[in-house]
Formats: C-alpha cells, structure tokens, sequence
C-alpha cells in the first residue's frame, strides 16, 4: 500500500483532509484457468486491509494518521482482512471461473483450506526458535568474545529445540536483527501481529457471522478508524473486550491440542 496524502484535521481552517491512497500489485498471470492464484488474493486482501488502514481512518493529528502505528499493531487490520478471503460468500462471488462464469467447486474449496495447515509444526518451530533467539541476544550486556555458534546451541539446548528442525534465520544472516534498529529484538512481532489478527477473526466466529454488523462496526471504530490516537493494546480492548489470546492462532495453524485429538 503506498499512501499519497494522510487522513487529518488538525488546521480548522482547511478543514477535513481526506486520504489518498494506492495499491499496485505486480502479479504473474496465472496458469490455465487461473488468472490470479490463491497466494496473490491473499496478498491483494492484506494491502487491501493496509489501505483500508489509510482510507479510514479518522483522527485530528497527522502524525496519528491512519497505519502511523506500532510495527505490531500495522499488519493486524491488513493480516485480519485475508480471513475474508476464504469465507464462503467472498469465494463464491469472486473465485468464479473466468469463461463458465461458475463457482469454485465445493471439493476445491475444502481441499484449498485443508492445506493450509500444511506443515505448520515445522513452520512455526523454526519461526519462533529465531525470535526466541533474538530476543535472547538483545539481552546479552556486552558483545565482548561474542560466539554466535555456541549462543545459538546454548539458547536452543535450553528452549528443547527438536533436532530435525533448523532455525529459519540462523545468527550469521538473520537481517533482520544486524540491518537497523527497526526490527532488531521484534522479529516475533510479524507472529504477534497473527495472534491478534486470529483472535479479532475469532470475535466474528463468536458473533455467529464473519459479517456481523456490530463486531465489524467496533473494528471500525476501535482499529480501522483509530490510527494512533490511542495505545494499541487499549484499542484492541475497546474492540474486543480483552486482550488476544493464543488460542485461535493455534486453532488456526492445526496446532490447537483439540486438533491432536
Ligand atoms: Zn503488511
């Protein structure tokens, strides 16, 4: 999402001063049949929901202004929309065939979403083993006679890293904790950022209805429309009445002990 002129009213005299906001998305053309892959919508509904971040947001101060967020709390309206994806009335509108015009069929569907858990033990170890590890390291009061390979052993020894796992970015090119201060010790937020999108999709299953009004109305109020005005942590309350929970994430990755069962 590229965002040309912030939302704000902070001069009176000017007045409202409404967003301008862009999203291009270099997608491949997809194979046969499919013109856009199931991977590329997902990516279209997550700057949608970071677009939608900007166009709706309604606060006074520029510097608050729409996705002026936490770096967590960013990919929670963009991360939460790609749930709309695969509800049944998105895909039955959207995912039509291209020349018959006809829907998805139903076995498709089913097969698309039962994939999803592919492989997810795997992908969330190696995943939170590198952040465990960061955060770690930013722990550390010296980098005096530093060995990143016996740092590394010692912190995974100690979280019972499974041996036929790896870590997904092992020190000596993990960018994410040497390339600037932005990142460095907050590599687990892109997997925080999933725990309170899981759980805020999670308020409209206990709604009864991926569409309820009144849980769409308070995300509006409370996250899409906030901006920075408030601390996340007091918005995402204000929409969902506590703060996440890990539960639904889990639910979600196929990693839920009901799942095991
Ligand atoms: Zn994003």
């Amino acid at each position: 999402m590229s965002g040309f002129r912030d939302q704000e009213n902070f001069d009176d005299k000017i007045g409202e001063v409404r967003p301008i906001v862009m999203n291009t998305c270099n997608f491949a053309k997809g194979a046969d049949a499919t013109l856009l892959t199931f991977d590329d919508a997902r990516t279209l509904f997550h700057e949608f929901g970071h677009a939608l971040h900007g166009l709706l947001s309604d606060v006074r101060y520029p510097y608050v202004s729409g996705t002026s967020v936490p770096r967590d709390f960013v990919e929670l309206p963009s991360q939460l929309f790609e749930h709309w994806l695969a509800t049944p009335e998105v895909l039955g509108e959207f995912a039509i065939h291209y020349r018959t015009g006809r829907a998805m069929p139903e076995a498709l569907i089913e097969r698309l979403l039962a994939a999803e858990t592919f492989n997810q033990g795997f992908a969330t170890v190696e995943y939170v083993s590198s952040a465990l590890v960061d955060l770690e390291m930013h722990l550390l009061t010296g980098a005096e006679g530093f060995d990143p390979t016996g740092f590394e052993a010692e912190v995974l020894s100690r979280i019972g890293m499974p041996a036929e796992i790896v870590m997904r970015h092992r020190i000596p090119h993990f960018q994410h904790v040497f390339a600037g201060d932005g990142y460095s010790a907050g590599y687990y937020s892109y997997m925080w950022s999933e725990v309170m999108d899981a759980d805020a999709f999670d308020a409209f299953r206990e709604a009864g209805d991926p569409f309820d009004a009144a849980t769409a109305a308070r995300l509006a109020e409370h996250v899409y429309a906030a901006g920075g005005r408030q601390d996340p942590a007091d918005a995402y309350v204000a929409f969902r009445g506590r703060m996440p929970e890990v539960g639904p994430l889990l639910k979600g990755r196929g990693l839920a002990a009901e799942d095991a069962a």
